[in-house]
């Protein structure tokens, strides 16, 4: 199995390149975000509990988040490897990541971590908040706090995945293809 965690802030284009990226080594996509919004979209209680969180910015709980986790992960456990995106989001999450990984006797080969600008993050966002209706895109404030919320609690797994030899930093600044052709180089040397 080949497990990736495609890391980066809001805005970064890990959604973008993971589509690009599933398609290129037969991966299955997590983005505990799309699970969110379309538990929103079913009006299923979590999907509800969830929404008061998304709605500021704020991380949703992380038993919450690790629950859907396992849950993907059991329903797929004879897949070729997984490509997590916006998850984990916290070093809790992180650690659960491990465990269940673990169990499956599997693990991280990488966290690939996309690096763009803070302006250029904020300009990405508002434009996707234009084209795909998504609240949390539309609000400038609702934004930086998402961006907030990643420097606080995010940002320190570069360490934790810098101790196990795991971090691997992108540039994300050129176009998608380029970005796209970066990440392809170092996933070839794993
Ligand atoms: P995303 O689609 O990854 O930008 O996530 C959108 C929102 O969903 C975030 O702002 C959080 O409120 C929530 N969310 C997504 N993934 C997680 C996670 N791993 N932990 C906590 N909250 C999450």
């Amino acid at each position: 199995m080949l497990n990736l965690v495609l890391f980066g802030p809001p805005g970064a284009g890990k959604g973008t390149q993971s589509d690009k990226l599933i398609e290129k080594y037969g991966l299955i996509h997590l983005s505990t975000g799309d699970i969110l919004r379309s538990e929103i979209a079913a009006k299923s209680e979590l999907g509800i509990k969830a929404k008061t969180f998304m709605d500021k910015g704020e991380l949703v709980p992380d038993e919450v988040v690790i629950g859907m986790i396992k849950y993907k992960l059991t329903e797929n456990n004879h897949s070729k490897g997984f490509i997590f995106d916006g998850f984990p989001r916290t070093k809790e999450q992180a650690d659960a990541l491990d465990k269940l990984l673990d169990e499956l006797d599997t693990y991280i080969a990488a966290m690939l971590a996309l690096k763009v600008e803070h302006e250029e993050l904020v300009k990405r966002l508002l434009k996707r908040g234009k084209n795909s209706g998504r609240p949390d895109d539309r609000n400038t404030e609702v934004i930086e706090n998402r961006i907030k919320v990643y420097h606080n609690l995010t940002s320190p797994l570069i360490k934790y995945y810098s101790e196990q030899n795991k971090y691997q930093a992108i540039d994300g600044m050129g176009t998608i293809d380029e970005t796209f052709n970066r990440l392809c180089q170092k996933i070839d040397t794993l």
